[in-house]
């Protein structure tokens, strides 16, 4: 009976997880999403603790340390998360990410310990657990250190070669540990464990700050089949389920970012976006632009017929989503249609604008993507971005020694106005001016988002 109530608690994680995954991918879902797959993950997690027997007709017992442990990790996880700040949610990815792939690599190192027969099927997936979980591990807390500005980027001359040679060695030992299984293995096995964290530190140390989140969404889909292994040591089905679905969609996610930025992962990983070499190595253009004062702006946008927002990371820093969606509200009172035009890579992680637009109660059919918003800006109006740079930046196009040329972008410059909210003329991510800042269609409306906003509504409400 028990058994069985176990395998169904298994069963409805798996599908929890597989729903709540598929409502992740629509932002009028997705909260909801992530409370369907962690209720299955929670009573995946119950049933196991509650419900579990070894082969002997055992419980799991050791409550103390599991509760223990529970109420360490869910107090220490609730605060954080209640804390982070939005533009800091990569870094928080991370660091969770690396605990997941430490306590694949911890289930490798215990289950080592109790391997009784030499099985070479059950070392194979021990090994590849503590390799990839370890390399997981190392590479999100570098990933997490560097988007706090705690590490630098770090490389030396053949450094792929180093890694390469690196990466061959630990799986030459792993593959002399599963076909020979000498004698004594421990000091090879924990020789294993140091070259793989050594490995993982050195994979991300070389990559620009840019390609962060596309190395995060990589080292999370590796955690995802370093998981998957646990589940295949402990015949746990529901821990396989889980770390393969980590594991596709993380890779999914990778191909995806990869794709919106134009570049393949083989250039992530070894090339420099993002990195020292960006700043500086495109032209640099001066040149006059010009500001709009804002009783302008008011009269440009309230008698326009069509207004797209264009929102960057700036609009995020300052908070301002919530005076935008008062602005669109009044424009369109007044009788202008207002759409927002969305980049994928607009802000500092995959959906960030989707995320801080959602959370302001913006309409999604208000929300175009890319190819959409390229279609319409001929015919709009106005177009208003507000602290967005990189995305809407010509050089992408125009520019082939520019580190983000082939970046695809948003073509703002197809509207009849353009006005432009940022605080100074300083450059934005990736360390280089833009152009589009000096083109005689362009407007700078100087200030931050938040505050500049407001004074814009109130112009506009006094209209
Ligand atoms: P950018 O970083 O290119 O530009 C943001 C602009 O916002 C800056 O130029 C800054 O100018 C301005 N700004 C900052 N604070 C404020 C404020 N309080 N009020 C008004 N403006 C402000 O942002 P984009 O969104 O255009 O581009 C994203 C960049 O980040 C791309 O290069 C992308 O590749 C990269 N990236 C994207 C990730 C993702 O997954 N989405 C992850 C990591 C990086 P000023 O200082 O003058 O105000």
């Amino acid at each position: 009976m028990e058994m069985n109530l176990l395998v169904l608690a298994y069963l409805f994680g798996s599908v929890t997880f597989i729903v709540g995954l598929k409502m992740l991918s629509n932002p009028a879902s997705a909260r909801k999403g992530n409370l369907v797959a962690a209720a299955g993950m929670t009573a995946a997690i119950f049933a196991t603790i509650f419900l579990y027997t070894d082969k002997n007709g055992n419980p799991l017992g050791n409550y103390l340390w599991i509760f223990a442990a529970l109420a360490i990790g869910s107090v220490a996880g609730t605060s954080m998360a209640k804390r982070v700040q939005m533009t800091a949610m990569p870094e928080m990815v991370s660091l969770f990410n690396g605990m997941g792939g430490a306590c694949a690599a911890l289930i490798s190192v215990i289950e080592f310990g109790h391997l009784q027969e030499k099985d070479p099927g059950t070392l194979l997936i021990i090994l590849l657990g503590l390799i990839i979980g370890s390399i997981s591990f190392a590479g999100s807390m570098i990933a997490w250190g560097k988007l706090n500005g705690k590490i630098k980027d770090f490389s030396f001359g053949g450094q792929h070669i180093f890694n390469l040679a690196l990466l061959f060695f630990i799986l030459g030992i792993a593959t002399y540990l599963v076909a020979a299984i000498p004698e004594n293995m421990t000091l090879l096995f924990y020789g294993v464990v140091a070259l793989s964290i050594l490995y993982g530190v050195f994979f991300v140390l070389p990559i620009g700050g840019a390609d962060m989140p596309v190395v995060i969404s990589l080292l999370n889909s590796f955690t995802g089949v370093a998981a998957a292994c646990g589940g295949f040591l402990y015949e746990n089905k529901v821990m396989l389920t889980g770390g393969i679905l980590v594991g596709a969609a993380g890779t999914l996610l990778t191909i995806l970012m990869c794709n919106a930025m134009n570049r393949s992962l083989k250039n992530v990983l070894i090339g420099s976006f993002g990195a020292g070499a960006t700043a500086g190595s495109s032209a640099s253009f001066g040149g006059t632009y010009k500001e709009v004062s804002l009783s302008d702006a008011a009269v440009v946008m309230s008698y326009a017929s069509k207004v797209m927002i264009v929102p960057g990371y700036g609009l995020a820093v300052a908070q301002a989503q919530h005076v935008c969606h008062e602005l669109e509200k009044t424009l369109e009172a007044k009788g202008v249609e207002v759409k927002y035009a969305i980049h994928p890579v607009a802000g500092r992680m995959p959906g960030h604008m989707n995320v801080l637009l959602a959370e302001a109660d913006v309409s999604y059919d208000k929300l175009l993507e890319m190819e959409q918003a390229n279609e319409e800006f001929k015919n709009t109006d106005v177009v208003l971005i507000l602290g967005a740079n990189d995305v809407v930046n010509p050089a992408a196009k125009s520019d082939p020694a520019s580190p983000i040329y082939g970046m695809p972008i948003l073509e703002v410059e197809d509207a009849k106005h353009v006005i432009v909210n940022k605080r100074s003329m300083k450059p934005g991510y990736a360390g280089i001016e833009n152009q589009l800042f000096f083109q005689p269609k362009t407007s700078m409306l100087f200030g931050d988002a938040k505050k500049a906003l407001q004074e814009l509504l109130a112009e506009i409400r006094s209209i």
